[in-house]
């Protein structure tokens, strides 16, 4: 609908053009004819209560480096939650949230190689980068990268960022990845920052044969227990949800469940490497102690404030070493989508509408999402 309405524009635009009519936006002061922004539909946060309205927006006309993606699928992830009720900082609105998001491409910019016309496209938590020539390859952690929502962009008609729960998508070709053709839609989304933001720390600080403790088993944990078994580890997965043991078993991973630390003492220095993917502060250092001398603890998960406590003398005594991840390169983004394609490697979803998106956050912040709320931007 907006393609058509935007082609419209377009011809209108241009046979304006041409009649040499002055009509103002989309003409410059030489007359010549600027690309018309993108009519979006989606839904948006307007305040830091956590509830999500209907929007329609614009985003920016499709610039050379770009491309233009038509959002088959757009899931939910516990960061947008955080971002729009403030937890992170104070957000300017209306913000549309979602950074896992994946469709057609639909336009390529001029300048752009990696994508043509009707390719599956997705897109995770970046957008662009002011200097891209000096981004490398873990563009996620250079000062210039734009995230996916609520970041300051002047190049948006809004002026930040705004994300995936949308008909229609602008991004840099750059930060989209090509989604394999064994991935349905639905499946792909939740990889986009989910996938990757537990396979890069799996990557880094696991080998084959290792024990691996996964802490929190939602939308991440559930994909790290499966990343993390596919890449040869023998996996216990942590949980304070009961009903969640059963779907850990058949993931082929031993299921503990946590009612208060005691449960956690016959595991002291049994693993290799611990992954948490738990989103809210929590007491750490029992879950620390299970980690082998010289091992890795990562976080994945980000609390309220990024704030986090840990004792000096643990981390002394167990000799672990304590780190946060913040999701992955562009490259290694494609790697894991190839590796999740190849290897079997699929995220359980609920597929929602978009009248469903406020009921699933609630739903997620309860832990009752299993494992990721998938949205259909036909819905809106
Ligand atoms: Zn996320």
């Amino acid at each position: 609908m907006n393609e058509i309405k935007n082609k419209d524009r377009r011809d209108f635009l241009a046979k304006a053009a041409v009649a040499g009519v002055a009509i103002g936006a989309g003409t410059n002061l030489f007359g010549a004819v600027n690309k018309p922004n993108i009519a979006c539909k989606g839904w948006a946060a307007f305040d830091e209560s956590g509830e999500l309205r209907p929007w329609k927006f614009e985003r920016r006309a499709v610039g050379d480096d770009d491309i233009l993606i038509e959002v088959m699928a757009a899931s939910i992830c516990h960061s947008d939650i955080h971002t729009e009720l403030g937890h992170w900082g104070k957000q300017i609105y209306p913000q549309v949230p979602g950074h896992e998001i994946v469709g057609l491409v639909r336009e390529v910019g001029k300048n752009v190689k990696n994508f043509k016309i009707g390719d599956r496209a997705g897109v995770g938590c970046m957008v662009d980068n002011t200097d891209i020539a000096t981004a490398g390859s873990e563009e996620q952690y250079s000062k210039n990268t734009i995230f996916t929502y609520g970041h300051p962009y002047p190049k948006e008609p809004t002026g930040i960022s705004q994300g995936g729960y949308s008909d229609y998508f602008v991004v840099n070709s750059h930060f989209a990845i090509h989604i394999p053709n064994e991935l349905s839609w639905d499946e792909a989304a939740p990889l986009m920052c989910a996938g990757i933001t537990t396979y890069s720390p799996i990557m880094k600080y696991m080998k084959k044969g290792d024990n691996v403790a996964i802490i929190g088993i939602g939308g991440l944990g559930h994909l790290g227990i499966k990343i993390a078994i596919t890449k040869g580890a023998k996996v216990t997965a942590f949980t304070t949800t009961k009903s969640k043991i059963k779907d850990i078993e058949s993931w082929g991973a031993k299921a503990v469940l946590v009612k208060s630390s005691d449960d956690l003492a016959p595991f002291r220095a049994k693993f290799d490497f611990a992954l948490s993917t738990i989103p809210y502060e929590f007491e750490m250092e029992p879950y620390i102690a299970m980690v082998k001398p010289f091992g890795s603890f990562t976080l994945v998960g980000m609390p309220i404030n990024f704030s986090q406590k840990t004792q000096t003398l643990n981390l002394a005594s167990t000799k672990v070493n304590l780190n946060a991840s913040l999701i992955g390169g562009m490259k290694e983004t494609a790697e894991m989508a190839e590796f999740c394609a190849k290897a079997g490697v699929r995220p359980n979803i609920v597929k929602i509408t978009g009248e469903k998106i406020n009921q699933a956050w609630r739903d997620v912040v309860a832990k009752r999402a299993r494992y990721r709320f998938v949205i259909d931007p036909k819905s809106f």
